[in-house]
């Protein structure tokens, strides 16, 4: 898909959150320390960009879609709150 050229530098990344091969140009650099810049005799660690975004930022995207999925604008609102109420306080299907 890239060509024949596999040079190690370019090589899937194991991303520490999910375990997950992620090609590096797609992957977030992650030192521990804190310290991005001492390069030397170091391994950075990898994270994916979906697990980048969970540890870091409020998951905005996918607030509207969640939203449709509850059925915003179809189910009164007090269901709707209710179900809001589910998904955000646990991730876990309810089955009635
Ligand atoms: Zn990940």
């Amino acid at each position: 898909m890239w060509g024949s050229r596999r040079d190690v530098d370019d090589g899937p990344v194991t991303c520490i959150a999910c375990g997950d091969e992620v090609p590096r140009d797609d992957a977030r650099e992650y030192d521990k320390h804190g310290n991005r810049w001492e390069r030397t005799d170091k391994e950075f660690e990898y994270l994916c960009k979906p697990c980048d975004r969970d540890c870091c930022h409020q998951p905005r995207k996918g607030l509207e879609s969640m939203l449709v999925d509850l059925g915003a604008g179809e189910v009164p609102q007090e269901e709707f709150l209710a179900r809001f109420r589910d998904a955000t306080a646990t991730r876990q299907e309810r089955r009635d």
